[in-house]
This record gives structure tokens, sequence and C-alpha cells, in this order.
């Protein structure tokens, strides 16, 4: 049976009176890579806030279960800090690319490689581990290369590596292929599948379908603050609601 890795219950986020999510629950197993998707201010980012210990929600829990790791816990990610939520191993890459120009590629991987264990590695266990993510999101060529010089879609790639480098139990991709021509969606979507694991919950927000058919197992579509609809991507794209919210305008 599917191991639940997030488990979000009856969650609720006010700004002043206005609900961005309402009662929303749902739950992400380990092994499955999960779409969000929906219109704009559906409540996507607030989600991912709540669940990476940005935004506190008003009422309602999510509940992370780190199996398989050294740390055996269970825990409600609201009651948590932002950084003791990532050392539990739920980390997120943000929408905007937001690398550092003057380091390298290698630089970027060991930056994360580090933040994710409370322990240092030993210097050739993180130099096998920066080795490794490198040639995971193909920027193996590109080690030396400052971080400035790289184009759009490398960056996105570094900044999944430098993520992937503290091996995260819960990745989140907030919008991986905005902006990227088609090439770069295609890589970054074998890229995703290659990152999906058993121990390993994966969730993507994002507004390209055809990325969206080809990388989830399930998908969630938020309407204002609520599940629409829960599916694979194909009953997604027939379901007459998403059609009439979303995908037909
Ligand atoms: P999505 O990511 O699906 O586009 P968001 O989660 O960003 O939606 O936003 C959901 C709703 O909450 C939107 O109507 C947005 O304007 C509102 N919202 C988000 N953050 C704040 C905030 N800090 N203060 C007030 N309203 C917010």
């Amino acid at each position: 049976m599917a191991v639940t890795a997030l488990l979000v219950d009856g969650l609720t986020v006010r700004f002043g009176s206005f609900r961005a999510i309402d009662d929303l629950s749902l739950a992400i197993d380990y092994g499955e890579v999960r779409a969000v998707i929906g219109p704009n201010g559906a409540g996507k980012t607030t989600l991912l806030d709540v669940i990476s210990g940005i935004t506190r929600p008003k009422e309602g829990r999510v509940i992370f279960d780190a199996t398989g790791g050294s740390a055996n816990v269970t825990f409600d990610v609201t009651t948590r800090s932002e950084s003791a939520i990532a050392r539990a191993g739920i980390r997120r890459k943000f929408q905007k690319p937001s690398v550092f120009e003057g380091l390298s590629v290698r630089q970027h991987i060991a930056i994360g490689a580090d933040a994710g264990f409370r322990r240092r590695l030993d210097e050739p266990a993180l130099e096998d581990r920066i080795s490794e993510v490198m040639e995971t999101v193909g920027l193996t060529e590109h080690a030396d290369r400052l971080a400035g010089e790289l184009g759009h879609g490398q960056k996105q790639w570094l900044e999944i590596g430098m993520v992937l480098a503290s091996d995260p139990k819960v990745l989140m991709l907030d919008e991986p292929v905005a902006g990227l021509t088609d090439e770069e969606t295609e890589r970054t979507a074998a890229l995703v599948r290659r990152l999906n694991r058993p121990d390993r919950a994966i969730v993507v927000v994002e507004h390209d379908m055809d990325f969206v058919e080809r990388i989830a197992d399930r998908v969630t579509v938020l309407h204002e603050g609520r599940t629409l609809f829960e599916g694979p991507m194909d009953k997604v794209r027939a379901d007459a609601g998403v059609i009439e919210v979303y995908l037909g305008r």
C-alpha cells in the first residue's frame, strides 16, 4: 500500500476575510509525482507556502510522514519553522531562478548538499554526491562555469540540482518550465521522471498542461482554495468542471 508523505487535513488560510485555501484536504503519496494546477488565484502558491512553513494556516494541519529516513517522525508542519521543515527533508525550488551569478555550477551543488545534512559529509562523499547530482541534472560538462553564464533552462536545472543535493523526501517545484523552450521543457520532463523514487514525493505547480501530462501520476485541480478535481491527466482534461473554470478559457 502507498505511504502518505503529506496529509493536508482541513486546511484554511485567510488573508483578511478572504479564504485563499478553504477547508482543503488531500494526500500526496511517496513514489508519486503530483501536479497541482488551476487558474491564477486558485491557492497553489499558498499551499506550497504552508507546506514550506512560510504561511501559517488559520485552521487545519499538514502531517508529514518522514518514513524510511534516519529521522522516523511524523509531525504537523504547520507547527514547525521553515528551517526545521527543510531539515526534515521538505524542499522547494521557487519559481524565479535565484542563482549566485559569481559562483560555479559545482559550488552551487556543494551548497545544496551541505545544507541538506545536519552533519557535514566527509569530503569524498560530498564530491561523489556533487558529481552524481550534476550528472542527473545534465550539467557535468558545465561544472566549472559561473551560474551567470548559464542559459535560463540551465539555471532552472541548477536550482533543481541544489535542492536535489540535499536528498529531499518531498521535492516541490514551482513552475519549473515557465519561460523554457520546447526542448528545455522536454528535458525537464525527463529530469522530473528521473527524480521520481519510491521514497520521495514530488509536487509540481505548473501551467503547461502537456508538461503536466508527461510528468504527473496524479493531478489535483484547485479552484478558489478547494479541490475541483483529482485524477490522472486524461480524466482532468475530460472533466466538464475543469474545462469550465480552467482548461476551456
Ligand atoms: P495561485 O498560486 O494559484 O495563483 P495564490 O496561492 O498565489 O494562487 O493566491 C491565492 C489567493 O490569495 C489570490 O487571490 C491571492 O491574491 C491571495 N493572496 C495570496 N497571498 C496573499 C497575501 N499575502 N495577502 C493577501 N492576499 C494574498
